[in-house]
């Protein structure tokens, strides 16, 4: 078994790199994907530990996209390094991202200033490392009492229907595709059933436009997805020349029962042979 979808504490995830690579070990996963969002921190600091243990480590990332079609979808992509590191134009890429984060982080603590909330952005950047997201927020918001729990912060505060969302307009998806592409990484469409189409027909023809746009995979197996999404998206992987991935996007604490490797309650299963698949894909 293995899993191609997880976060560390560089990201929004709860375990240190090293933490991370010794569940996996305990598990007896055969393989791992770091995909922290925007953010190669988390990998950089597992590899030497991975290597150490002939441990299996790929280098991957998530990011969020912005796709104009009938209406504008927020699209998450999974980035895979198979073949080689990714290349410093890429790494200095994620840092101009990054900084798109900081600037939106800064205009939603103006907004929950206004709003009579009593929170500084120091305050919620100690609860991160190299990403500060909205999960952080959340964490300070329901440590001061302003909510009861993370659900509740972004329904009342963070969430896109909150009245002090703050938007964070991160890169087209059609050019994101490009620079992945560009540095030699395989763009795959993430949990494609949070793209939230729920005519088949329309969904299918979504996904082959990214295939156009030149996606090069999607995650097939995931901890949203149930038994007929998994059976949906990988007929479309098959029709459309979509390489398969798949993984559970274990956040450690920050997504209460879902493990990893196995998701929610055994849910996911990615066998061995889809990252040899994987592997054998351009
Ligand atoms: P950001 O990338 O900083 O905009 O934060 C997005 C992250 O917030 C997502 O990856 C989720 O992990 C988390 N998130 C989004 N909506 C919710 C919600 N309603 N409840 C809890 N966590 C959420
Ligand atoms: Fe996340
Ligand atoms: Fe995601
Ligand atoms: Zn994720």
């Amino acid at each position: 078994m293995i899993d191609l979808h997880t976060h560390t504490y560089e990201s929004d995830g709860t375990y240190s790199p090293a933490e991370l690579i010794e569940a996996a070990r305990a598990l007896r996963l055969e393989a791992l994907a770091i995909t922290d969002h925007d953010t190669f921190a988390g990998y950089d600091q597992a590899l030497p530990l991975a290597r150490e243990h002939n441990f299996d480590l790929i280098c991957g990332l998530e990011m969020n996209t912005r796709h104009e079609s009938h209406r504008v979808f927020s699209i998450h992509m999974l980035v895979y390094f198979l073949h080689q590191p990714p290349p410093a134009e890429f790494r200095a890429w994620l840092e101009e991202i990054l900084e798109g984060r900081r600037d939106r982080n800064r205009r939603l603590i103006r907004n929950l200033q206004e709003a009579g909330v009593d929170i500084e952005l120091h305050e919620v950047e100690k609860m991160g490392r190299t990403l500060t997201g909205r999960p952080h927020f959340a964490k300070v918001l329901v440590n001061k009492g302003y909510a009861a729990t993370a659900e509740d912060a972004f329904r009342r505060y963070l969430g896109e229907n909150a009245p002090h969302y703050a938007e964070r307009h991160g890169p087209d998806t059609t050019y994101a595709i490009e620079r992945v592409r560009a540095a030699g990484g395989l763009p795959v469409l993430a949990h494609p059933v949070r793209l939230g189409v729920a005519d088949p027909q329309r969904e299918a023809k979504l996904i082959g436009d990214l295939r156009d746009a030149g996606m090069g995979g999607i995650e097939v197996h995931h901890s949203d997805h149930d038994k007929e999404d998994v059976e949906r998206y990988a007929r479309l992987a098959a029709k459309l020349g979509l390489a398969v991935t798949g993984g559970s996007d274990f956040h450690g604490a920050a997504k209460p029962g879902l493990s990893l490797g196995t998701g929610y309650g055994g849910n996911v299963q990615v066998p061995r042979s889809v990252l040899d698949g994987l592997r054998s894909f351009r």
